[in-house]
């Protein structure tokens, strides 16, 4: 049951105590289980692992996903991206965006009003234009309320007008 394997990458050889190529056949022809773990010396759940289709493969990539930098959302079980884990994200990217939104929401909505950006105020729902991309989370209406809306755009209306004379004055 031990078996020599040659490294080529290190050009060494190893003893493998435990063939898993072995250890399948011997599984397939009708083996047990536990009674061939008991003989490899490893745990029943190694012997599964390495008898069950697909199971290494699997067990090998979550392992890669762990050491070689990779880890998983621990919301939806996405891979994270790696420069964000550096940082200590635990999310991945649409999670980490999912929860931004509700912390968002959490401080400009409330039940009946909403939070003006402009003039930094609450403000009830009407006060506020609806948006064509409506933001579900404020219930389809603007971040800033109508009159700090039309302010905005009568200072761009202004300031348009300024330059465009300063053009012709030229
Ligand atoms: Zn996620
Ligand atoms: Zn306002």
């Amino acid at each position: 049951m031990t078996n020599i394997y040659y490294s080529p990458k290190r050009s060494r050889k190893y003893v493998r105590k435990f063939d898993y190529y072995e250890a399948q056949e011997r599984y397939r022809s009708g083996e047990s289980g536990p009674a061939l773990a008991k003989e490899y010396g490893v745990s029943v759940s190694r012997i599964y692992q390495v008898i069950t289709p697909g199971e290494r493969d699997r067990v090998q990539a979550y392992q890669d996903s762990i050491y070689k930098g990779g880890a998983n959302c621990i919301r939806c079980g996405a891979p994270t991206n790696l420069a964000a884990r550096k940082l200590g994200a635990k999310l991945c990217i649409p999670c980490a965006r999912d929860k931004r939104i509700a912390a968002h929401a959490n401080k400009t909505v409330r039940d009946y009003s909403l939070w003006c950006n402009g003039c930094k105020r609450w403000l009830p729902d009407d006060a506020f234009g609806l948006y064509n991309d409506a933001r579900s989370y404020r219930r389809g209406r603007h971040y800033d309320c109508r009159k700090c809306v039309a302010r905005a755009r009568r200072k761009r209306r202004h300031r348009a007008f300024a330059e465009g004379r300063a053009r012709t004055l030229k």
